[in-house]
């Protein structure tokens, strides 16, 4: 399928975008499609994160790799906006991330596991919430697998993780808007639409 073309430009809403879903759905594969498609557009937030860099990852740009000390010590000065243990790991959005993309007139990409999804809407942060699900868990486990960057340990406590996820997304009025990443042009089209379309008089 050809790729979008939209013209890169800021969405009329704004506010942070968080995005969330089981491990190995796609979020990512989204949210750089989204960035690729609309460059200068979208900023993600780099969470720091005491889990060992995969293949390719690079240290500031996916994410501040830190050891549990000082994880621990950013999170006792309240340097996080908030932070959550997942799969053995913690992981935590610094506090200056929404303010920086603002200044720099982008809009900022959380990507997030469930608990700093709570955490998020207790600050009173304006955002939007998205939540990416897979068509079925059988997928979901051939997606996490076929990544390659799990020990089977990892993949077991993710896919235990995702029911959780799953069974919080049922909950009414937590997101906004609820995207099944079957075909992934067209899930990343209903992710555009919903990025761009106005925002909603409360
Ligand atoms: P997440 O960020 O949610 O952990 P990733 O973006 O890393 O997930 O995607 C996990 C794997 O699934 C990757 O190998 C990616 O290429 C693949 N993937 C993503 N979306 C789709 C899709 N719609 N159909 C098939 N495979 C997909
Ligand atoms: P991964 O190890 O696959 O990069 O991420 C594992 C999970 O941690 C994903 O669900 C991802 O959304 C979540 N995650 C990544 N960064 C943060 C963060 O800063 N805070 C929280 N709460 N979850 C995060």
């Amino acid at each position: 399928m050809a790729p979008t073309t939209t013209p890169s430009s800021l969405p009329p809403d704004t506010r942070p975008l968080v995005i969330s879903g089981p491990s190995g759905v796609g979020k990512g594969t989204l949210y750089n499609l989204l960035f690729t498609r609309h460059p200068s557009t979208f900023v993600l937030s780099v969470s720091c994160t005491t889990r060992s860099p995969r293949p390719g990852e690079v240290d500031g740009v996916h994410y501040r790799f830190v050891t549990p000390e000082q994880f621990a010590s950013l999170a006792s000065e309240g340097g996080f906006l908030e932070h959550a243990q997942f799969g053995g790991n913690r992981y935590g959005t610094p506090k200056s991330v929404v303010e920086e993309a603002r200044d720099a007139g982008k809009v900022v990409v959380l990507d997030i596991e469930m608990e700093g999804v709570k955490q998020v809407k207790a600050t009173g942060v304006e955002a939007r919430y998205v939540f990416v699900k897979p068509p079925s868990e059988e997928e979901l486990e051939r997606r996490l697998r076929g990544r390659g960057t799990e020990k089977e340990e990892s993949i077991q406590k993710r896919l235990r993780q995702a029911k959780l996820e799953l069974e919080y997304a049922d909950t009414p009025g937590v997101h906004d808007k609820i995207i099944v990443n079957d075909d992934l042009e067209r899930a990343y089209k209903e992710l555009e639409e919903f990025v761009y379309k106005p925002r909603e008089e409360a």
